[in-house]
């Protein structure tokens, strides 16, 4: 196994070599075994990565490089932004042919570093592991995480916190910013290199600039419709935080919704709710239409504009398969809008807990009492009785026998979120020293559709009501 850096080869101008540091006592915390050996890397040993990941031992034909990207951040343009806490070590060639980066973050001090110290503490580099892993398993296009390792290397936050890497991967890790940046700052001329770039390695099946940018359209309105049906909010949908490659990309203060919250924000430091749950469609139009500036010079204006015109469809289209999805629904019925904006209405005014109530709602019935573990989750349970009468009527006339929709309800609606407080639970004891809560989420999040009998305790509502199931049902 060798492995390359078509990136640092074909692009130099677009990075900049540097060598990653080693942290204080680097020890493995995880191994991502299957996606390892999918990537034909499963041959490497567990010393080589602890060396490569945590002691500055890059493997054998990796050249580390910190790229280059401007952005937009809440708003405003960044004229130099890059890697400032992670390298590109090298590319894998996969088995099948495909071609993987292995992103080391966390890796030090970058020219692109500004005023950070190049590290990622313990608490953010779980929470990426965690999120990159459940994504997915809940089928939204993501980076991956490979391996993750902690340290006794003191990292300065509001309080000590010690240093940890994640070595991610995706074919590509090249964002909008790339172009910006290129575009902005009298680059211009690169930019064709960097279409043509991706062009050859990561969309053969396409031949131009102008269809590029249509496909990364359709994929970032594949990807938010994914992320609105399941509740996941971003946070930090800066423009050098979006993918090209539509995945999704650079975790921070990422969070799923707990109770329904349109205008849910994860972020603390967004006062002004840019980033919220109802925001991120319009937002990633607006990034859309940065990345279409920056190629102005070099892809048909009009080609651009018909793109950015599908945008809203292609969104539209995906959201609505997918809750209709999520709902059991095969069929179309002129009243369904109706039906979503009540549930949503009734879903907020409540705070009922987005992820369970779909999942519970699978345990309809087409007569007979409502189910308990979905009243369960009501604090009014009588103000949910015409919408549950509406949708029961809804099903009926769908036809469809209870158990073959509830099937297909439970692989669309998870049992298993990745909850802030979940994940807290997990970074209080992995700070401890105890990687077995780790453990335990990692694996129920790996099956999110399933009943896991043994992770039962993962899989309730956080809202500040909830007393229990056994307490509630009486109502
Ligand atoms: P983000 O929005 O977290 O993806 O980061 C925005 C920019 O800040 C990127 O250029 C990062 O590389 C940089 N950055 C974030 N954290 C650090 C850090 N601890 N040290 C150096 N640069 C950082
Ligand atoms: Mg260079
Ligand atoms: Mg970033």
């Amino acid at each position: 196994m060798k492995l390359i850096n078509t990136f640092a080869a074909e692009l130099p101008w677009a990075c900049e070599p540097v060598a990653p540091q080693p942290l204080a006592n680097a020890r493995l915390l995880h191994l991502n075994r299957p996606l390892l050996a999918e990537l034909g890397l499963a041959g490497v040993t567990d010393a080589d990565w602890l060396a490569c990941c945590g002691e500055a031992n890059p493997l054998p034909g990796m050249e580390p490089v910190a790229q280059v990207y401007a952005g937009h951040q809440f708003g405003g343009y960044s004229p130099r932004l890059g890697d400032g806490r992670a390298l590109l070590l090298g590319q894998q060639r996969t088995p099948g042919g495909g071609l993987w980066d292995l992103h080391l973050k966390g890796a030090g001090k970058t020219p692109f570093s500004r005023f950070g110290d190049g590290r990622a503490v313990l608490r953010s580099s779980i929470r990426e592991y965690l999120a990159s892993e459940a994504l997915h398993a809940l089928d939204i296009p993501t980076t991956r995480a490979l391996v993750l390792v902690g340290s006794d290397e003191p990292v300065y936050r509001e309080t000590v916190e010690t240093g940890a890497t994640v070595l991610r991967t995706a074919p590509s890790h090249i964002r909008f910013g790339q172009f910006e940046y290129f575009a902005w700052s009298g680059q211009g001329a690169r930019i064709p290199a960097l279409i043509d770039y991706l062009l050859r390695h990561h969309f053969p099946e396409l031949e131009s600039g102008a269809e590029l940018f249509a496909e990364v359209v359709r994929r970032t309105a594949r990807l938010i419709a994914k992320w609105q049906a399941v509740g996941f909010t971003h946070g930090v949908m800066n423009t050098d935080n979006m993918s090209i490659l539509g995945l999704t990309l650079d975790y921070g203060p990422y969070g799923f919704i707990d109770g329904y919250e349109p205008d849910f924000v994860c972020n603390h430091t967004d006062s002004g709710g840019r980033y919220a749950l109802s925001q991120q469609p319009a937002v990633g139009y607006w990034n859309l239409q940065k990345l279409a500036q920056a190629l102005a010079d070099h892809v048909d204006g009009e080609a651009l504009a018909a793109a950015l015109g599908q945008y809203e469809h292609h969104l539209m289209l995906h959201y609505s398969e997918r809750m209709r999805g999520k709902l059991g629904l095969t069929q179309w019925e002129e009243d369904d809008p109706s039906l979503f904006r009540q549930m949503f209405q009734q879903l907020a005014a409540d705070r009922v807990d987005y992820h369970l109530f779909l999942r519970r709602l699978a345990l309809l019935e087409p007569s007979g009492p409502w189910p308990a573990p979905l009243l369960a989750l009501l604090p009014d349970a009588g103000s949910w009785q015409g919408w549950l009468t509406s949708y029961r009527e809804r099903l009926a006339r769908e036809g469809e026998d209870s158990g073959s929709r509830r099937a297909r309800m439970n692989q669309l609606n998870p049992k298993y979120v990745l909850r802030n407080a979940l994940a807290q639970q997990v970074i209080d004891a992995a700070e401890r020293g105890d990687m077995a809560p780790f453990e335990r989420l990692y694996a129920a999040l790996q099956h999110p559709y399933a009943e896991q009998s043994e992770f039962e305790d993962l899989a309730t509502p956080h809202p500040s009501w909830y007393q229990g199931e056994a307490l509630s049902c009486s109502s």
